[in-house]
């Protein structure tokens, strides 16, 4: 059954060859939609006939978001330790043990209704695409069973084993490298499309260099394509070492020195900058004027989180890019669009041509403006199409 979408004041496609790039934006457009793809986008006058017809009156519609980065299979809560971060309590990742006991403890029952519910609580915000990653098992069985879960509701699953040091492991972080690279890797391999580290010298509880790069390689001889949690806290090995091995995405990017931003620039390695993090650890924004003009290509996330970030909110994330990172609503929307669906190298969503995944989201305004203009005002949610 084929669904012509029209009474749409302002069309967003990421499409250049639809309208002026980078958004592609049609104005009083129409979709026509089929079989879970975009058949035909233009101006609404020259719309084709269809089965049925939705109409959004006068509304904005964009692509669905694209979250390339949340953690979302998790028990617990860490709303004290947010608490005490707004006193003063410095993040350095160590909080992230509490929700690996909770997890642990946590049935599949009890973990899959909380990750169903954030997915639900992230859908009905405009966001069609997530990646989700381990890395509150840390066990073989517990790390396999998180991406299992996660399988259910994504096919971008992350293998992130190498969260933290589990504090079975405290000073033997190599021996723990070891379990990850070997048992862990065969055991999550099957049910992961990604391998994931958090490389962050700085702290007592993440990986060094070597040790990441000894992680990457493992996952990458298992079959799975590479992302790097890099520089968050300090200007560490993580970024280079992600342009270096081809990784899809560096993900914080918040501490870069020339070398990193000269690396991004001549690799092929998306920047991913997850400002909600920022502001939930009240830490200084990383630099986006800096890459937009090395040109490199920028992605927004929500790194979704009990810890360091617990919003599901593509659009808060939006607005943080714009008031804090002076980025514009433009280069706002496209790299939490289409700038998340490079991160994850997919071409079929992200954008609205012909040929796309029919995943569309409707903003309660005129314009995409909106989304930065109106922070914290649910404004944007999932368009659901019948049939
Ligand atoms: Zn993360």
């Amino acid at each position: 059954m084929s669904t012509l979408v029209t009474g749409i004041a302002e069309l967003v496609t990421n499409d250049p060859s639809l309208g002026p790039a980078p958004l592609g934006i049609v104005t009083d457009a129409a979709l026509v939609l089929d079989d879970g793809l975009v058949a035909w986008v233009g101006p609404a006058a020259g719309a084709p006939r269809a089965d049925a017809r939705i109409d959004v009156g006068g509304r904005a519609v964009i692509p669905g978001f694209v979250d390339s980065h949340a953690h979302l299979v998790f028990a617990g809560d860490r709303s004290a330790e947010f608490e005490a971060r707004m006193s003063g309590v410095a993040y350095d990742g160590g909080g992230i043990a509490s929700t690996v006991a909770a997890t642990r403890d946590a049935s599949d029952d009890a973990l899959r209704a909380r990750l169903r519910r954030l997915v639900a609580e992230m859908r009905g915000q405009g966001t069609t695409t997530v990646e989700i990653k381990s890395g509150y098992g840390l066990t073989v069985d517990d790390e396999a069973r998180t991406l299992r879960l996660a399988a259910e509701v994504t096919p971008e699953t992350t293998f992130l084993g190498a969260h933290v040091v589990p504090a079975e492991y405290r000073g033997r972080a190599d021996e723990y490298v070891a379990l990850v690279t070997g048992p862990m890797l065969s055991a999550c391999a099957p049910h992961a499309r990604w391998a994931d580290v958090f490389c962050e010298p700085a702290s007592a509880h993440a990986f060094d260099g070597d040790q990441s790069r000894a992680v990457l390689e493992a996952g990458r001889a298992a079959g799975l394509d590479l992302r790097v949690h890099a520089n968050q806290l300090s200007a560490g090995p993580g970024v280079q070492l992600a342009v270096e091995l081809g990784a899809a995405s560096a993900d914080h990017c918040t501490h870069l020195t020339d070398a990193d931003v000269d690396a991004l620039a001549a690799g092929s390695t998306v920047a991913t900058l997850l400002p909600g993090v920022e502001f939930s650890t009240r830490s200084p924004y990383p630099d986006a004027r800096r890459l937009l003009a090395a040109g490199i290509p920028v992605a927004l996330a929500t790194d979704c989180n009990p810890g360091s970030c617990f919003t599901s909110s593509m659009a808060f994330c939006i607005a943080l890019a714009v008031r804090e990172m002076r980025m514009t609503s433009a280069e706002a929307l496209w790299s939490a669009t289409a700038g998340g669906a490079a991160a994850l190298r997919r071409t079929d969503v992200g954008r609205l041509g012909v040929g796309a995944r029919a995943d569309l989201a409707v903003v309660d305004a005129p314009s995409y403006r909106h989304l930065a203009y109106r922070p914290g005002v649910p404004i944007v949610r999932t368009l659901e199409v019948p049939g």
